[in-house]
Formats: structure tokens, C-alpha cells, sequence
């Protein structure tokens, strides 16, 4: 509808939520609340707003004041969510390129700060994850020395900082000096960063205070990813993560989504069972694989081994791998 026929409709209510289309500005539908609104009123319209185009990416605002808005304002609104769609593609694109780039192209971004349009200086940490998720074959001795350069020089900010220096240390296995790391930006708090996790995870880390980090944050009240990750870096460690952290994943990790439930149960066999019941997942690398989603390549978990970068051997197998 155009400007003027949704400013109408907006007029006529004591409080309304307009929906918009972001990628055009347009605006697709005014609903009208009753006078003195609830909870459940906002509710329920918020409910029709998923109905409003199916597939198409919206956005919305709640009106509180309609007798206030002009033209302009409304102009004003069309032209932000525009503004935020076209800053969304952007980044995409971004992200979409990195995964194809050539590692040294990455590394020349991080030391020039010449970051493609929609992002800058602050997505060092995901440009350096997307480096790490899609490169690493590529990372020789010169660009690991250019990488570790940027970090002596500071040249980074802070999440950018400690996402690269996380993922140098995994990716030349220094255990002890990501222990010390660990200790000093994660030991004893609510929530460890999810890179943390993941090369704890990939550098199976026995440190029992890195250990107690883990369980404590499955136990945390939290968002489930960050129990999620929790879970797959004590099912990569393995049996040094101990009966405390299996029981910990039994009392929160209810029964839920199959993918859920089966990840569970495997970290739980992981963590209880002798390391020789398992091996390497020839299916991914450190329990991660490429997909092609709809804006670009991506990481995600392996279905072979959840993510766990190892696989059960049945029975016969075991027996086989024994007598050897
Ligand atoms: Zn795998």
C-alpha cells in the first residue's frame, strides 16, 4: 500500500502495529489494536504479522501515538528498514566472498582494514572464523607468521584479538599456552565464548579447571547453544571430562529434537566409554563441514559423528581394531 493509504489507517486507530517489507520499504499491512491494549493484544497481532507474506522479509513497529505521524515519519521508517536490508545484502555478500576467497586476501584485509562495504574493522572476528572455517589447508608458515604479526601489533580489536589468537592456538595444537588463555578470559565465568569451546573441543583439553568451565556452563541458565557447545566440547574430549560432566549433560539435556537427543546420547557414550571404542570421522574435519546454503557457504555440525569429529565402532569392529 503506498504512504497515504497506510497513514490513513493509521489515523483511524488509538495504537496499531504496521508491518513492512524490508528489502522494498513497503509497507503491507496496518493492524489496528484495541483501545488500552494488553500484553495479549500485542501478542496476537505480532502472530498475524507472520501470516502477513509468507517468504518475504519483514519487519515491524508498534505505533503508540498515531495522531503524531506524518508522511515523513512514516517516509523516514521506509527508508531505514531500506537502508538496514541493502546493509543485510551487503554483509551476506561479504561473508558469501570469504568463504571463497583465497586465504592470503583475508589476512591482507585484516592488516590493511580494508574491509568490503557493510562491514568493517569490527567483524575482524568473523572474518578471521570464516578464514579459519574455510582455509586452514591454506595457512602455511607465511601467513600463519602474518597472522600471529597482527596479534604481537595489536592491530585488531578485542573480539577480533581473541578469536585469532584462539584459533592459532588450535590450529598449532599449543595447548598449554590456550589453557593459560583460557584461564585468563574464561575461568569461572557464566558463559564461555562459543570459539573457546570449539578449540577446547578440537585440542581436547584435559585441564581439569577448563573442564569444570564446561560442565558449569551446561548447568548455567543460558541460552542452549552455548549449553549446545558446551556438550559437543566434552563429547570431543572425551572421557577426561568425567562422570560430573556426564551427569551435569543428563540433568539439563532433556529428550528433544532427534538431532538433540541422539547428539546427547552419543557425548554421553563418549565420555563413558574407553577411548578405543572410537575413531576419527573420515567425514569431516574436526567435526565440521561445508554446506551451500541459500546466501553462500557455510559450516555446520557433520551429521556422521554430530559434530564430535569421532565415530563409534560397532562391536565387531572393536573386537577387529583389539586383536590388533
Ligand atoms: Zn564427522
Amino acid at each position: 500500500m503506498t504512504i497515504d493509504e497506510a497513514l490513513e489507517l493509521i489515523k483511524q486507530a488509538t495504537e496499531c502495529l504496521v508491518i513492512w517489507r524490508t528489502d522494498t520499504g513497503e509497507i503491507l499491512q496496518v493492524i489496528g489494536l484495541p483501545a488500552n491494549a494488553g500484553g495479549q493484544d500485542r501478542a496476537s497481532a505480532l502472530n498475524r504479522m507472520r501470516d502477513a507474506a509468507p517468504g518475504v522479509p519483514c519487519a515491524s513497529r508498534f505505533l503508540v501515538n498515531p495522531q503524531n505521524v506524518t508522511h515523513e515519519t512514516l517516509e523516514a521508517l521506509c527508508e531505514e528498514f531500506r537502508q538496514h536490508s541493502r546493509l543485510v545484502a551487503l554483509r551476506v555478500a561479504a561473508a558469501a566472498k570469504w568463504a571463497r576467497q583465497p586465504a592470503r586476501e583475508l589476512v591482507a584485509i585484516l592488516e590493511t582494514g580494508d574491509f568490503p562495504p557493510g562491514t568493517g574493522t569490527t567483524d575482524a572476528h568473523w572474518l578471521v572464523r570464516r578464514l579459519f572455517d574455510f582455509h586452514w589447508q591454506e595457512l602455511d608458515d607465511a601467513l600463519t607468521t602474518r597472522l600471529w604479526h597482527l596479534l604481537y601489533t595489536n592491530q585488531l580489536d578485542r573480539l577480533g584479538q581473541l578469536e585469532l589468537r584462539a584459533r592459532l592456538y588450535g590450529f598449532e595444537r599449543r595447548q598449554d599456552e590456550f589453557v593459560a588463555m583460557w584461564m585468563d578470559q574464561y575461568h569461572g565465568r557464566p558463559v564461555v565464548g562459543s570459539t573457546a569451546m570449539r578449540v577446547a573441543g578440537d585440542l581436547e583439553i584435559t585441564d581439569p579447571r577448563v573442564i569444570s568451565d564446561l560442565v558449569a556452563t551446561i548447568r548455567a541458565i543460558i541460552p542452549f547453544l552455548s549449553i549446545r557447545d558446551a556438550m559437543v566440547a566434552l563429547g570431543r574430549i572425551g572421557p577426561a571430562a568425567g562422570e560430573a560432566a556426564a551427569q551435569a549433560i543428563q540433568a539439563v539435556v532433556y529428550d528433544s529434537s532427534p538431532w538433540i537427543t541422539a547428539l546427547r546420547d552419543r557425548v554421553l557414550r563418549r565420555i563413558r566409554t574407553a577411548p578405543d571404542q572410537w575413531c576419527k570421522c573420515q567425514a569431516c574435519h574436526q567435526g565440521l563441514v561445508h554446506v551451500d546454503e541459500r546466501n553462500g557457504p557455510e559450516v555446520e555440525e557433520c551429521p556422521t559423528c554430530y559434530g564430535l569429529g569421532y565415530i563409534e565402532l560397532d562391536d565387531d569392529r572393536s573386537r577387529l581394531r583389539k586383536v590388533d
